[in-house]
């Protein structure tokens, strides 16, 4: 019989054994970390696996990511090289990360901040509107996910460039590409939402250079992954007042350091790497529908380019 093992420290293991079982009744589902003989093991489906795990499993035949970012899978140093890595395509994924990208973004564009602030103090003070139709959305990172969030940004009225590592057509996004692309982009951007890979190429990317060409009273809205920005950096612009405010989802260390600045930094509004849950009831067909085409020798959705590192 085919087994799959489940690894996950942070996701509910029972339901998602539940629904893999629903989706795959001819695969047995194992879970770590009592999982038998690991020359049993076909398929492994893991966030962050502890280094070592996918190396004893000698008869691994895909890796599957519990997410859609597979940097935590690739820092294993010991992860077998020539077993495939499938990163997580889920719809339900990626419109809750739409979802959160734009709750981030209203939330600065309608004034949430200073009217939360005033409230307890019982002051009734009128913002006048930021004009919707002039105002501009940069959105990093134009796949799975970053088209749909660009897109509905466009849905709702603002001007939305979207900025990838090749040249993209988008209609209705206004899309740039490569080092000149973000140069020209980043000046015209009141808000920048970042959904990119964490790779070695973007690494870094919402650091002092970036932040300095983004247009005075800017926000930044992180749902890409922790190491995109240079936190020393963030933190100097929202002192200097040169940026209004970050809305952050995910940082360089998880969980987050009870010290850390950004818990109590009152420019910064976080959430605890939530923007885009895998809910089992919706990623378990995908997985069903990647393993069933794995073996039967048909091509599967989502594998990692190594050369490419996303
Ligand atoms: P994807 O489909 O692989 O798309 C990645 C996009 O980033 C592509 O448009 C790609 O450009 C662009 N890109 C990659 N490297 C680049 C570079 N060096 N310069 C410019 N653009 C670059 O990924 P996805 O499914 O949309 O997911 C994106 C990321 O979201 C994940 O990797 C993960 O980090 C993050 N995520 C976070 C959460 C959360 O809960 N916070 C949940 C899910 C995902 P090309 O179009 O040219 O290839």
């Amino acid at each position: 019989m085919t087994v799959l093992l489940f690894h996950s420290p942070d996701d509910p293991v029972e339901l998602w054994v539940a629904e893999l079982r629903r989706q795959l009744p001819d695969v047995e589902i194992r879970t770590t970390p009592d999982f038998g003989d690991p020359s049993e093991i076909d398929y492994a489906l893991v966030w962050k696996p502890p280094a070592g795990l996918l190396a004893s499993l000698p008869n691994l035949r895909v890796t599957f990511s519990i997410a859609a970012g597979i940097d935590h899978i690739l820092a294993d140093p010991e992860r077998p090289t020539h077993v495939p890595i499938v990163r997580m395509l889920d719809d339900n994924l990626r419109d809750m990360m739409s979802e959160w990208a734009i709750l981030g973004v209203l939330y600065f564009h309608r004034f949430m901040p200073e009217y939360m602030a005033e409230q307890p103090k019982a002051i009734w003070d009128r913002r006048w509107p930021i004009y919707t139709p002039e105002t501009h959305v940069g959105v990093l990172g134009l796949g799975a996910i970053g088209r749909d969030v660009a897109e509905k940004f466009r849905v709702l009225g603002f001007q939305v460039h979207g900025w990838s590592r090749t040249p993209r057509e988008v209609a209705g996004i206004i899309c740039h590409h490569g080092a000149a692309g973000l140069e020209a982009m980043l000046p015209q951007c009141r808000y920048l939402v970042c959904v990119l890979p964490l790779t070695d190429e973007t690494r870094g990317i919402i650091g002092a250079r970036t932040i300095a060409a983004l247009p005075e009273d800017a926000v930044v809205v992180n749902l890409g992954r922790g190491g995109h920005v240079v936190d020393e950096d963030l933190l100097a612009a929202l002192d200097s007042g040169h940026l209004r405010g970050a809305f952050l989802d995910v940082f360089n260390e998880e969980p987050l350091p009870p010290g850390h600045a950004y818990w109590r930094h009152p420019k910064v509004v976080m959430t605890p790497h939530v923007a885009g849950e895998l809910v089992p009831q919706s990623c378990a067909k995908a997985i069903a529908r990647n393993l069933n085409a794995h073996m039967s020798g048909a091509a599967m959705e989502g594998v990692l380019d190594l050369e490419r590192g996303y």
